[in-house]
C-alpha cells in the first residue's frame, strides 16, 4: 500500500468498551441477577503506592460502577511482607463472597509477583496467571486469559482486522501482556516474532509487522521510521512523564503511515478493564454453571464475541 493510500484510523477503545458493556457485560448482568439473585464480587488487592495501578483502579471502579458487580479495594501497606500478602489472599480463595482476585503489579521489589500470582485460586483468577490458567493459555485451551491480552485481541476483532497469516510482532514478553497476546495471536494463525530488551536492532524487527503490538514501558519508544507502511499498531504502554500519561508508541509521529492506531490513553486502557469485568463475569458464571459443559461452553462463547457483539444468538438459562 503506497503511502497515499493510507487513511489511518484510530482503535478506540473507549468505544469498544461501551458496546461490550452495553450489548454483552449489561445483558448478562440482568440474567443472571434474575436467575443466581446474586452479583459477581471481585476484591483488589494494593501493595504500597504507584502511580499506573493508581489509574487504572480509577478507570475500573468507574466502569465497574456501571455494572452489577461489588468490587472492593484492599490497601495494604508498603511493607507488608510476602507472607502476610499469601495468607490474606489464602483467606479470599477461601471466601465464598468473593469471586475474582485481582492482585494489582507492580509488587513492592521484596514480593515476589510469580508467587503471589500462583497462590489465586484457579476460579478466582481473573487474571488469568495462575499456573492451571497459565497451562490453559498456552495450550490455547479455554480459560481465564489476562484481560489486557485479551482486550488487545478484542480490538483487533471489534476492527475486523484480519489476523490469520499475518505477521504480528510482539514488543515485550511479559508474564501480563506479552506472553498471552503472543499465545492468543498464534491461536488466531498468526505468525508471530517476539521481541524483549536485548532485541538488536529493535527497528529490523518492527519494520517486518504487518500488526505491531508494544508492551514495554517506555515512552515513545516506537516511532517513525520503526514501522511499515499499513502497519496496524496497538499501544500498550502506560508512562508518566511530567505528569502526562503517554504511550510505548509516539502516536502522532506515526498517524500519517499507518493505517491503524490506538492511542494512550483511550486505546488499550478501557479494552483491559472492560476484559477484566468480562473475565469476572464469566468466572462468576462459570462458578454457577458447574459442570455443565455445553452451557460453558456457550458462555465462552458469548463472552468471546468481539466482533459480532450481541448478535449472536445465546443459550443459556
Ligand atoms: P514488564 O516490565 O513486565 O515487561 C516489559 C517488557 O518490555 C519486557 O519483556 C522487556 O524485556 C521489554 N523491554 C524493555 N525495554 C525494551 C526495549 N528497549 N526494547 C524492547 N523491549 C524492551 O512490563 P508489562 O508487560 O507489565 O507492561 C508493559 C507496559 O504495559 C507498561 O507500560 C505497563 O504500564 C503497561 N500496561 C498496560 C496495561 C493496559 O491496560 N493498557 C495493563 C498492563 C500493563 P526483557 O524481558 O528482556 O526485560
Amino acid at each position: 500500500m503506497s503511502l497515499n493510500e493510507v487513511k489511518p484510523k484510530k482503535i478506540d477503545g473507549r468505544l469498544f468498551a461501551q458496546e461490550y458493556l452495553n450489548k454483552v457485560l449489561k445483558p448478562r448482568c440482568e440474567t443472571f441477577t434474575e436467575i443466581y439473585k446474586k452479583v459477581p464480587k471481585l476484591s483488589t488487592i494494593l501493595v504500597g503506592e504507584n502511580p499506573a495501578s493508581e489509574s487504572y483502579l480509577k478507570l475500573k471502579e468507574k466502569f465497574f460502577a456501571k455494572l452489577c458487580v461489588e468490587s472492593e479495594v484492599f490497601r495494604l501497606p508498603e511493607e507488608t511482607t510476602e507472607e502476610e500478602l499469601l495468607a490474606f489472599i489464602n483467606k479470599q480463595n477461601h471466601d465464598n463472597q468473593i469471586d475474582g482476585i485481582l492482585v494489582q503489579v507492580p509488587l513492592p521489589s521484596h514480593i515476589d509477583e510469580d508467587t503471589i500470582s500462583e497462590s489465586i485460586a484457579l476460579s478466582k483468577d481473573v487474571e488469568g496467571l495462575s499456573p492451571g490458567n497459565v497451562h490453559a493459555w498456552a495450550k490455547a485451551l479455554p480459560n481465564l486469559v489476562p484481560a489486557t491480552a485479551l482486550g488487545v485481541l478484542a480490538l483487533l476483532k471489534f476492527y475486523k482486522i484480519p489476523i490469520e497469516g499475518k505477521h504480528a510482532v510482539v514488543v515485550g514478553r511479559s508474564m501480563i501482556v506479552g506472553k498471552p497476546v503472543t499465545h492468543l495471536l498464534l491461536k488466531e494463525n498468526a505468525t508471530v516474532t517476539v521481541c524483549h530488551s536485548r532485541t538488536k536492532p529493535l527497528e529490523k524487527y518492527t519494520k517486518q509487522a504487518d500488526i505491531l503490538i508494544a508492551a514495554v514501558g517506555q515512552p515513545h519508544l516506537i516511532k517513525k521510521g520503526m514501522i511499515k507502511d499499513g502497519a496496524i499498531v496497538v499501544d500498550v504502554g502506560i508512562n508518566f512523564e511530567d505528569g502526562k500519561m503517554m504511550g510505548d508508541v509516539d502516536y502522532d509521529d506515526l498517524l500519517e503511515t499507518v493505517s491503524y492506531i490506538s492511542p494512550v490513553p483511550g486505546g488499550s486502557g478501557p479494552a483491559t478493564v472492560c476484559m477484566l469485568a468480562s473475565n469476572l463475569l464469566l468466572a462468576f458464571e462459570l462458578k454457577w454453571a458447574k459442570k455443565n459443559e455445553e452451557k460453558l461452553e456457550c458462555l465462552r462463547d458469548y463472552y468471546a464475541n468481539y466482533d459480532t457483539i450481541g448478535e449472536t444468538g445465546f443459550c443459556i438459562e
